[in-house]
């Protein structure tokens, strides 16, 4: 059971309104109510997750191809330069509301903001030959 106070939930079930911009069985995609920049948009499966390491294979495709959908309406609307995709997940990831959501930030050519390096240069990056041996 999804917990009854998820803000996402309650989106999808039409309890808070939203302005949509895709949505299909598994996925509900829906303009930020504070955006990051014109046409910033929120991807969610219908199907309360908190998190990313809970979604299922299949989830996965559903959720990527609502993504795809939602990104090619913001595209048709408003022809952006460029686009960043991203998740925030779990509280250390920057994730506010615990049902897993992806963001669409539409870019524009002098927009004044970074690229996905700029959330974080952690100082324990580590050296990468050692982080390598982990995945052998
Ligand atoms: P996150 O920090 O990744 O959990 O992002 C949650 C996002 O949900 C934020 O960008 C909020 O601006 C957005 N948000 C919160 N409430 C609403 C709402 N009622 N309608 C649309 N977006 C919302
Ligand atoms: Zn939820």
């Amino acid at each position: 059971m999804p917990p009854a106070d998820c803000l996402f939930c309650k989106i999808i079930a039409g309890e808070i309104p939203n302005y949509t911009v895709y949505e299909d069985t598994q996925v509900l995609a829906f303009l930020d109510i504070n955006p990051c920049a014109k046409g910033h948009t929120v991807i969610v499966p219908k199907k309360h997750l908190a998190t990313l390491i809970e979604m299922t294979e299949t989830q996965w495709r559903a959720t990527l191809e609502g993504v795809r959908q939602a990104l090619r309406r913001v595209e048709a609307a408003l022809q952006p330069d460029g686009f960043n995709i991203g998740i925030n997940d779990r509280p250390a990831g920057g994730q506010v509301v615990p049902h897993v959501h992806w963001h669409i930030i539409p870019r524009w050519q002098g927009d004044g903001g970074g690229s996905i390096h700029s959330i974080i240069k952690g100082k324990d990056a580590g050296d990468v030959k050692e982080t390598a041996k982990l995945f052998k």
